[in-house]
């Protein structure tokens, strides 16, 4: 019989699969590492697991304890389903520009869920620091995970994503490139992908980062942007600044569009992150040859964005649509 004993065993080991027609003209091969294919839908399973392990390790949280984390969504739900297995409860504190999908579902998997603002200062005792800062000394038992600070995010990808794509590419891959947002998958991927290649011939892998422009890894203020689950307006410890090579600012227009042709073209219905990773990788690939091969990581799926990107009344309100669908697809590789 082959079956795994619980659905936190199913985590990682996602597939990478080739991008066929948003790559019109490139000669690299650019390969996307699937991550909706994680339990819980998105990358962030694979830092719960580990998190919640390390915090059982060290006697961080005891049984009956409670999770309390500020998450965009996808965190949350990794932490639901290892908490649910393990006999925890959850609290999650949400930003009010995260889809009411995105928190229905972490509502489904028995958590509790506390919806800030957005446009407060990340020190306001509003924002969503402030309140789960509150929460976390309010509630017996407590745990924050601070997805955040907390190393064992970037550790997880150090040992489980950065291993996967370098035995699925045989140790060919030339570059990778993936979104930023607490930083921990470029983190932990970027490192162990340059440590063990760091004596190849041809040079270690080259590590490129994605970001929406207006947050400050690509040079920004901290502005509002639209895409989900990256930038940022402050700088986490989860990110190790000496890991990433290269980071491109790429807009809420291009990311959108990028994603829209994702599911129309290449059959992967995914969140507008992966559609902001899919421009930078290609605009990196657009000057490569067909020695190489770039790997982008995607880190979540596009149901809970439906009522958003995939949705053309939405799309045209905020003037991503402007003179029709394909106006900013010719741009992304600018
Ligand atoms: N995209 C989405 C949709 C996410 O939820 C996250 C996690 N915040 C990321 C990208 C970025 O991953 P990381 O936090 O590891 O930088």
């Amino acid at each position: 019989m082959k079956y795994a004993n619980s659905i936190v065993d199913l985590i990682g080991n996602t597939p990478l699969v080739k991008l066929n027609s948003v790559t019109d003209g490139i000669r690299a091969t650019v390969l996307a590492k699937v991550e909706y294919l994680n339990p819980g839908g998105s990358v962030k399973d694979r830092i719960a697991a580990r998190i919640i392990d390390a915090a059982e390790a060290e006697g961080k949280i005891k049984p009956g304890g409670t999770i309390v984390e500020p998450t965009s969504g996808n965190t949350g739900v990794g932490l639901a389903l290892v908490a649910q297995q393990r006999g925890y409860k959850c609290v999650f504190v949400v930003p009010d520009k995260v889809g009411e999908d995105k928190r229905n579902v972490l509502k489904a998997y028995g958590a509790e869920v506390v919806v800030t603002p957005t446009a407060v200062a990340p020190d306001s005792p509003e924002s969503y620091y402030g309140v789960s800062d509150r929460l976390v000394r309010e509630i017996p038992g407590a745990y924050k995970p601070d997805q955040f600070s907390n190393q064992y995010g970037p550790l997880s990808h150090y040992e489980t994503t950065g291993p996967e794509i370098w035995n699925d590419t045989d140790g060919t891959l030339t570059h990778f490139v993936t979104g930023v947002g607490t930083g921990g998958t470029i983190t932990g991927t970027g490192r162990y992908l340059k440590e063990v290649s760091a004596d190849r011939e041809g040079g270690p892998v080259r590590i490129i980062g994605a970001d929406p422009d207006g947050s400050i890894y690509s040079g920004g203020t901290g502005r509002p942007y639209f895409v989900e689950g990256v930038g940022e307006d402050m700088w986490p410890d989860s990110y190790d600044p000496s890991v990433p090579d290269e980071i491109h600012g790429v807009t809420d227009d291009e990311s959108f569009a990028m994603t829209r042709r994702l599911a129309r073209e290449e059959g992967l219905l995914v969140g507008g992150s992966c559609g902001m990773a899919v421009v930078a990788a290609l605009r990196v690939a657009k000057d490569l040859t067909e020695d190489d091969v770039v790997v982008v990581l995607l880190p979540d799926g596009g149901r809970g964005y439906l009522g958003k990107i995939f949705n053309d009344d939405w799309m045209k309100s905020y003037g991503f649509m402007d003179g029709g669908e394909d106006t900013n697809v010719g741009e992304v590789l600018r």
